[in-house]
């Protein structure tokens, strides 16, 4: 039996590319210098893939920025903007990222969303009519020949045409039937390429697949690769998919002239079945996604060999595979010095992962690993978890009642004691919680972590900023004030630091979007509130101003959400313990004179399962009650906020009014505000505040573009409902830009109010 993984992270052990790119940004550093950083990092992996006895090593799953990207690039998807300003390559490519301001022009970025059901953002490309479609970029090719030249036989990597054009953005008349030939075209000539170069086989991600998928899709799935096939020669075709099962299509894809199917028996619940309920093709070969690609605790030897034998028995001919991209979980335990062995025995990061690769591939060929040492420890592993049950929080959690989902007075009556309590202008202006993370705040944090500050010169220094941030506020002409989040690392992190129940990485990066990397903490066990977390900063800025301070809390299924979960008792249990937690902080804040408290759930939509028929079910049932649960006890006066990074969330629009916030702040600027009407439709109750501008990109919105986007949301929204903020936390922004924004963002508002 062979192995394969899907894909490699990029970023770095330690984040090298992040920061070469960002010096890049910064003009530091050449672009001959970051090219260089690039194949370092690929070469390194590429040479400890090898090491491992890993049998497919994936090429072209590096990226400087993201697959999407390097996708539409490849492929000539650029829009006329970009190319208007005569950039090199890379500088376009980086601006479709991140948009541009500066002597060349001034283009905004293009839109980003979650990838699936992960916290990884794509870029997503846009088509206009008049795009040639062409087979342009040489991306792929390169990476081959650079391992080849290392003596690496590669397996590239390609984002499939059929889950690129379901994701593309079309801006003119054409859809994707009429763009189907010519993306086809281009794949087909890609995959020339490749075999020329000597590729054996080509790896083409399908992860749409495992979305609800009808005739029509199946159709559009055969056209766009009818020219693939017929370019197909001396290189075999790998469908890969994953993130769920393909059980509408699987029987379909078999027909097709694919070599190899991946699917995924991690997430896809009916993969088992699908797969042993039909013959499986002499000529292929099925690659089994065993190893979660997605999760960070070891795999269960005992259970995969037993799935490999029964797939063994049924004559099907396997490759032992990652459920999907390592590109999920961080590199490596090696940088991990902190974290007791007894705990770090249960993890494998990606670089761990290879050797669980390996290891399952010679057991799987032994008559009877059941003897062996690799065998034997793993399986203990699974009957020995120290230090996860917590009585007490059992305990409590069999005793919540169904009135502790339900805040009373309904909202029509809470409004109206709000109103006359906080007397906001009409379109309050606010912002979501962060302020500029500038260096001297990391810096303050690492003096801490290191014991070179006291814990006084700590919380001095957070004062002082946080003194600092409300007068900007006052200047600025804010109306809902925050204390700026200085003394937060990362609005999940810095929860689960204070809480019991969780295990925290020092070096353990995942990457996010682009640069931006973020380092999920780990739910070990039953979680608890030690002490009162974030009151004392809130209420210490409550006290330097006359405005309402809004509190700022992470809900518990976003601290879900970005962690790794556990997988010895249920989400819904694990996120109901959070929420407990999290409420204590509620009634605290609330107890200690904030009145205006956002609890944050950016990342509610991301883990919707990604068929229609399981949302609820499998989720929403439980993820808008664990929400409830938080706020449901807090006086009517008190005003709760909540904040969605998504704007995608129309069609669960009624299960967001249902987690009966008073506030809800998100991200629509990147989304040409397409949400708007559905909040009209849907008669949407609480009140909103679709960000006005971008906060992903450094450029600074003009007053009359914000107005702009003020005037579109008036025509769906009343005009007593609407809030005026950015789209997102402001820590990954500089100072001065902010400042710019701000300032812009609150004169549009002044503007508007006189209209009215
Ligand atoms: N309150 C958080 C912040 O402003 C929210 C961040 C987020 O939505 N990702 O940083
Ligand atoms: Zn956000």
């Amino acid at each position: 039996m062979q192995t394969s993984i899907i894909g490699y992270p990029r970023v770095g052990t330690l984040r090298e590319l992040k920061f070469a790119t960002e010096k890049f940004f910064k003009q530091e550093i050449s672009e001959t210098q970051l090219q260089e950083t690039g194949r370092e990092i690929r070469r390194r992996q590429w040479q400890l893939q090898k090491a491992s006895g890993l049998d497919f090593i994936p090429s072209n799953d590096f990226s400087f920025y993201d697959l999407m990207l390097d996708t539409a690039v490849l492929f000539n998807c650029i829009p006329k903007e970009y190319k208007k300003a005569g950039f090199t390559a890379l500088d376009t490519y980086f601006a479709m990222a991140r948009g541009y301001q500066g002597e060349k022009g001034d283009v905004k970025a293009l839109a980003m969303k979650k990838w699936f059901n992960t916290n990884y953002h794509y870029i997503v490309p846009e088509v206009e009519d008049d795009t040639e479609i062409s087979l342009t970029g040489t991306k792929p090719f390169t990476e081959y020949q650079e391992a080849a030249a290392l003596g690496i036989q590669t397996k590239p990597v390609l984002i499939g045409p059929f889950t690129f054009l379901k994701l593309l953005r079309y801006k003119g008349r054409k859809n994707a039937a009429a763009i189907a030939p010519s993306l086809g075209a281009a794949y087909a000539a890609a995959v020339q390429k490749l075999q020329s170069l000597g590729a054996t086989w080509i790896q083409l991600d399908e992860p749409y697949l495992v979305h609800d998928i009808t005739g029509d899709d199946l159709q559009l799935l055969k056209n766009v690769y009818a020219p693939i096939f017929a370019a197909k020669s001396t290189g075999k075709l790998l469908l890969q998919t994953y993130f769920g099962d393909i059980r509408d299509c699987y029987k379909d894809l078999l027909q097709l002239p694919f070599d190899g199917i991946g699917v995924d028996f991690i997430e896809g619940k009916e993969t088992q079945h699908t797969v042993f309920s039909c013959a499986f093709p002499k000529d292929k070969v099925l690659f089994a996604g065993l190893l979660n690609g997605k999760n960070i605790w070891r795999n269960h030897y005992p259970k995969t060999l037993e799935i490999l034998q029964k797939l063994q028995a049924a004559g099907i001919p396997v490759v032992l595979n990652t459920s999907c991209s390592l590109l999920h979980v961080p590199y490596t335990l090696q940088h991990e010095t902190k974290l007791d062995d007894s705990y770090k025995a249960h993890f494998a990061f990606a670089e761990e992962k290879l050797t669980e690769l390996a290891e399952l591939k010679s057991l799987s060929a032994l008559s009877d690993p059941t003897k062996e040492p690799a065998y034997i420890a793993n399986a203990a592993l699974f009957t020995n978890r120290h230090d996860c049950v917590n009585e007490a929080v059992r305990q409590r959690l069999s005793t919540i009642r169904d009135s502790d989902f339900t805040r009373q007075p309904a909202f029509a009556e809470r409004a109206a004691c709000q109103k006359k309590a906080f007397r906001l202008p009409l379109f309050p202006t606010t912002t979501i919680g962060s302020f500029p993370q500038t260096a001297d705040v990391k810096a303050a944090r690492t003096a801490r972590r290191k014991g070179e500050w006291t814990e006084r010169e700590y919380i001095d220094f957070n004062r002082k900023k946080i003194a600092d941030c409300l007068r900007l506020q006052e200047e600025l002409g804010l109306d809902v004030l925050v204390h700026g989040e200085f003394e937060r690392n990362d609005m999940v992190e810095y929860f689960g630091e204070h809480l019991k129940g969780f295990l925290f990485t020092e070096k353990a990066w995942v990457q996010s979007y682009g640069t931006r990397c973020v380092k999920p903490p780990i739910i070990w066990g039953d979680v608890s509130r030690r002490q009162a977390i974030t009151v004392p900063w809130s209420t210490y800025a409550q006290s330097l101003t006359e405005h309402p301070l809004k509190g700022m809390l992470t809900g518990p299924v976003t601290i879900l959400n970005w962690s790794f979960p556990r997988e010895d008792i249920s989400l819904k249990e694990s996120t109901y313990q959070i929420a407990l937690a999290i409420r204590d902080e509620v009634l605290d804040l609330e107890k200690n004179g904030i009145r205006i408290i956002q609890i944050d759930e950016a990342a509610l939509r991301e883990k919707l399962p990604l068929r229609k028929s399981d949302w609820f079910r499998e989720y929403l049932d439980w993820a808008i009650p664990a929400f409830r649960l938080v706020h449901s006890g807090v006086r009517p006066e008190t005003q709760i906020h909540t904040h969605m990074c998504y704007s995608e969330f129309t069609d669960i629009i009624h299960a967001i009014d249902q987690m009966d916030a008073d506030v809800i702040t998100f991200e629509a600027s990147r989304s040409d505000l397409q949400i708007l009407d559905s909040l009209l439709e849907n008669k949407f109750q609480t009140a909103v505040g679709p960000g006005v501008y971008d906060i992903h990109s450094p450029r600074v919105p003009s007053v009359e573009e914000i107005k702009t986007a003020v005037h579109k949301m008036l025509a769906k929204i009343p005009a007593e409902k609407l809030w005026i903020n950015p789209d997102c936390g402001l820590k990954t922004r500089g100072l001065a830009e902010t400042s710019a924004s701000l300032k812009n963002m609150v004169q549009a508002a002044r503007e508007i109010r006189r209209e009215q």
